[in-house]
């Protein structure tokens, strides 16, 4: 069986425990790899390497970081077919999906080559006589970041590129369930010319995140996954002293005013809800259906999951992959039943799906006339499952909306501005979109969600993820006057 180790220190590193975790192929439901499970002590070595580089990395000039990351981009850009091959192998999604993800991953690193610009201070001459004060952002020292298996790539990126253009050294964890991407992220890195020790990787799970969070160098951890891990790792950091930003799960709305073009609409909720077989924590996964568009955006939904070609991610033809385990299918499949036991109605069960035999597929589901107290309402269920809610009025919808413990992203289709206006002004919600339903911030914004959906102050990448990996500094700065100078300035005294 084929072994993935770390990567600690400019190198691959094997690792001796002896604990690993299976490495599947989704697509053909058979185990291609396992996967080091590192213990604590070699947690422990990758976060000696990371302070080890550190003095040596702040010191190294911006424009020299700069310079390794643009070599970087490049060659992520011109290696994004090899790392969409390793995401769709150890995580099912369709190529195009997995091409995607690097393109949104790559917008990350391409804004983090902007570090002289966003790196700038402030400074405010003659704040008092003689005196100058001005700010400086330094970075604060080794950063950890901790990452789901829903986007191997892209998440890593969202927050490496920055941590490491602010000066800092990083020790990624990524998820257990597909580790490749990192490893050869960390290959790209190293070929751009980051020194040994900037970037590390250590595979792990439970044990090796705590390990992470306990240890007294690591200063700062960005967290992406589920809620109540979410929760707890930033409980955990930010009581044993770090900089924590923790983003979680979601249950995106997708609100559907009766003006809206309903073709327009179900193409979205379509495209949204089942695109990466709805392991997306932008997903779609309720759309609510205001008045009388209901039925026929129902109808169109289901007319075009008939549609969906269900099959392995690098089959060129298909449009959605399989699930990432046969356990988390399983878990999907739970919620058909329960949703329909509840007294939804189960419009399309994507258990009839035409779909491969072998491999962790599972057909799109639709389930109509469900109710904010079912648990398929309640729950993430992170697979292609939408549940429609029909409500009478906007007002019902924005109330079932706020009233959902998530607020990681929402949308509203309407063709009226001053809705889609009100919504955005009245929605608790952190992503919005109007007529767009993956609300995805491009890079130069922050990407986070509110109430459960994200635990911290900083939201994840843009200007926030620059915020985040530095700290402040004032520094209030005062010279003798130049008439009391050693040197002839040839001015008189001026104060
Ligand atoms: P997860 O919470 O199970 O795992 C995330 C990371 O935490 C992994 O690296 C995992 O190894 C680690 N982990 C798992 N259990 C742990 C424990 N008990 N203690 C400490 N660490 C633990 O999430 P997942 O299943 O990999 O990813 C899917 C989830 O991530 C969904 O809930 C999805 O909504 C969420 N997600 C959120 C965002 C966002 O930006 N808000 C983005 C992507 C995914």
């Amino acid at each position: 069986m084929r072994r993935i180790g770390h990567w600690i220190g400019g190198d691959s590193f094997p690792g001796s425990s002896e604990r690993t975790a299976p490495v599947w192929d989704p697509a053909k439901g058979c185990q291609q790899a396992e996967v080091t499970l590192a213990s604590a002590d070699e947690v422990d070595i990758a976060i000696e390497s990371a302070v080890e580089a550190f003095a040596r990395w702040r010191a190294v000039p911006l424009s020299k970081r700069t310079e390794i990351l643009f070599n970087f981009r490049e060659l992520l850009n011109a290696n994004r077919n090899e790392v969409a091959s390793i995401v769709t192998s150890e995580h099912g999604k369709t190529t195009s999906d997995a091409l995607g993800e690097v393109a949104r991953g790559l917008e990350n690193v391409e804004f983090a080559c902007g570090a002289l610009n966003l790196l700038k201070g402030e400074y405010t001459e003659r704040a008092s006589t003689g005196v100058d004060v001005y700010s400086i952002r330094q970075p604060l020292g080794v950063v950890a970041g901790i990452t789901p298996f829903n986007f191997p790539a892209m998440v890593p990126l969202w927050m490496l590129a920055n941590a490491i253009a602010c000066g800092n050294t990083f020790v990624l964890k990524p998820s257990e369930k597909d580790p490749s991407a990192s490893l050869m992220l960390a290959r790209l890195l190293r070929d751009a010319g980051l020194p040994a020790g900037v970037f590390n990787v250590v595979n792990g799970d439970k044990g090796a995140v705590e390990r992470l969070l306990a240890h007294p160098a690591v200063s700062a951890v960005s967290f992406v996954g589920s809620t109540p891990i979410a929760r707890s790792v930033y409980r955990l950091g930010s009581s044993a002293g770090k900089r924590v930003q923790a983003l979680g799960g979601a249950k995106n709305h997708m609100v559907v005013l009766p003006d809206a073009d309903v073709d327009l609409a179900a193409d979205a909720a379509v495209s949204a809800a089942f695109g990466s077989a709805g392991e997306r924590c932008m997903a779609v996964s309720v759309v609510v259906a205001v008045g009388a568009v209901a039925q026929g955006l129902v109808d169109a939904i289901a007319a075009r999951i008939a549609k969906i070609r269900v099959g392995p991610g690098s089959d060129p033809q298909s449009e959605m992959g399989p699930l990432i385990t046969a356990e988390h299918r399983q878990r999907v499949v739970s919620y058909l039943d329960a949703g329909r036991s509840a007294g939804a109605d189960l419009v399309v069960d994507g258990r009839s799906h035409e779909m491969p035999d072998c491999g962790f597929f599972l057909g799109p589901a639709l389930l109509d006339h469900v109710k904010a107290d079912m648990s398929v309402y309640r729950d993430e269920i992170f697979g292609p499952v939408l549940s429609v809610v029909r409500v009478g009025s906007y007002r019902e919808a924005l109330e079932l909306v706020n009233a959902n413990p998530y607020g990681n992203g929402t949308a509203i289709f309407t063709r009226d501005g001053g809705a889609a206006q009100r919504f955005q002004y009245d929605c608790e919600v952190g992503m919005v979109g109007v007529n767009v339903p993956v609300p995805v911030p491009v890079a130069s914004y922050s990407f986070g969600g509110w109430k459960d959906s994200m635990f911290g102050d900083n939201h994840i990448y843009g200007p926030d993820g620059f915020r985040f990996y530095t700290r402040a500094k004032v520094v209030t700065s005062r010279w003798p006057d130049p008439a009391t100078s050693q040197v002839d300035l040839g001015f008189p005294r001026t104060r």
